[in-house]
């Protein structure tokens, strides 16, 4: 029987950890269960030496009363001449998902916490008393669980036809998080690429790097990517107005964003001053309101929060100078493979050709998730995305119901309790919610 098992062994399970210990609860208590490197997960775990942070040095604050934890750590052991920027420095997230990995190791006095090596199939039991069904057959015990298994790998979001005979991971890349896929890449194909955040950036990063010479396809609804990170700071803190509906806090955003361009120090100062107090807002409206508003503006939201390293927004213009990138207006309906070419069919009717297609659009669901709903430990989050949370990250079996014992931090929580994708967010929750165990409220309340 385990007292406290985090299941995921990413960025969030690995700042889990380390804050349980930083906080006093022995290394004894605590056990990881995951397939990889703790630390390093979907995000981090990635080899491509062209894949940064969309973010400067100083903001991945892991530990509050040290925000510059990691800047420090990277002046001392990351060797990257090509980091700094007029924006500050955005290193490569290879060696943050080495900073992360160590993290547990640096807070540890005697022992580590025991890493079990495996993936869990699904969770049965009650209150206190928790049986987690293994990968590799076996059963776990446990008194309290965190879930923290983080951004399912993408999978296709259309049908896709293709001789049996086709290795899926050649010339249809369904996942290029890692960055391994993209090193068979001939200099002289036409590359796909589907969707047009930033996962298309850490791409066209990649290719321009490997100095590509076919043409690029972008498909997406707009013919628009993040910007790049400016060097903002938040100077004054927004003077919200109460009692706020969803239409009254867009006015109140729209009226206080100067109208300078979203690349500008200006427009990303006033952006991140008003960042901070989203979460708390967005949790005070009902599911409906959370959805509507989501429906309208989730991807303005998610184009202007995510934006990019300068040095990845350098390389898309370098293709667009030379005409070597262009947008395909649309969503894919079907992806076909014959002959060594991809072939993508979208909604509106167009046809979009290549060699090869890698599908950046993003998170899938998970499927520990739906299985917790399928097994009603669970409910679906008011946006359908992930499973319902309380403020105290338990998760909730029925609207009003939660489990004192079972919790969920990271991106998955973000239905629940907004924007809760960047490192720096989840850290604040691992910091908070270890807080609540150090003293003790959460075994108090089995
Ligand atoms: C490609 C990518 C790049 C990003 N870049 C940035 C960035 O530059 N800056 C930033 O601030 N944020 C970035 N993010 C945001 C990211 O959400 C967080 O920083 C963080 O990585 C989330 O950590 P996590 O542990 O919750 O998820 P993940 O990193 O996805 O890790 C989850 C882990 O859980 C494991 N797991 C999943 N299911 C199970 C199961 N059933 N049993 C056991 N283990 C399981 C997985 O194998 C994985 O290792 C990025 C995210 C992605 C996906």
């Amino acid at each position: 029987m385990k007292e406290v098992l985090i299941i995921g062994d990413g960025f969030a399970a690995a700042v889990m950890a380390a804050h349980l210990l930083r906080s006093g609860v022995a290394s004894t208590s605590i056990a990881i269960v995951g397939p990889g490197e703790v630390g390093k997960g979907n995000a981090y775990g990635c080899d491509s030496q062209f894949f940064r942070l969309n973010i400067r040095e100083d903001l991945p604050i892991i530990f509050s009363e040290d925000p510059l934890h990691f800047s420090s750590w990277a002046q001392e052991n990351i060797n990257d001449p090509h980091a700094k920027t007029d924006a500050g420095y955005f290193y490569r997230r290879q060696d943050f998902g080495r900073y992360v990995s160590g993290l547990i190791m640096r807070e540890s006095k005697s022992s580590q916490p025991e890493h079990i090596k495996a993936r869990v199939l699904g969770i049965s039991g009650t209150e206190g008393f928790w049986n987690l069904e293994l990968d590799d057959q076996s059963v776990l015990s446990a008194q309290h669980i965190i879930i923290a298994t983080g951004n399912p790998p993408p999978t296709w979001p259309c049908e896709v036809s293709s001789p049996k005979t086709v290795k899926p991971s050649v010339e249809l890349i369904e996942n290029p998080w890692t960055g391994s896929a993209l090193e068979v890449i001939n200099p002289q194909e036409n590359i796909i690429l589907l969707g047009g955040g930033l996962t298309a950036l850490d791409v066209i990063n990649t290719l321009v790097e490997r100095k590509h010479l076919g043409m690029i396809y972008v498909i997406s609804p707009r013919a628009v990517l993040p910007p790049a990170q400016a060097n903002w700071q938040r100077k004054v803190q927004p003077n919200w107005p109460q009692n706020l509906t969803p239409a009254k806090m867009i006015r109140f955003m729209r009226n206080y964003l100067p109208s300078a361009s979203t690349a500008s120090p200006e427009w990303q100062s006033a952006w991140e001053e008003l960042r901070p107090n989203i979460n708390t807002i967005w949790q005070q409206f009902s599911p409906h309101q959370k959805r509507s508003l989501f429906k309208r503006l989730g991807w303005l939201w998610n184009l202007y929060r995510f934006r990019a390293s300068p040095q990845t927004i350098a390389a898309y213009e370098q293709l667009r100078a030379k005409n070597q990138i262009q947008f395909k207006l649309g969503r894919a309906k079907e992806i076909q493979y014959y002959q060594s070419q991809v072939k993508v069919l979208l909604a509106n009717g167009a046809e979009v050709n290549g060699d090869r297609i890698i599908n950046c659009t993003g998170v899938a669901s998970d499927p520990l998730l739906r299985k917790l709903i399928e097994d009603q430990l669970a409910i679906f989050d008011p946006l359908g995305s992930g499973i319902a949370v309380d403020e105290n990250w338990r998760v909730l079996h029925a609207p009003q119901k939660r489990w004192n014992t079972l919790r969920m931090i990271g991106p998955a929580t973000m239905g629940s309790l907004g924007d809760v994708i960047a490192a720096s967010a989840i850290a604040k929750q691992a910091e908070q919610l270890a807080a609540q165990i150090s003293r003790g409220s959460f075994l108090n309340n089995l």
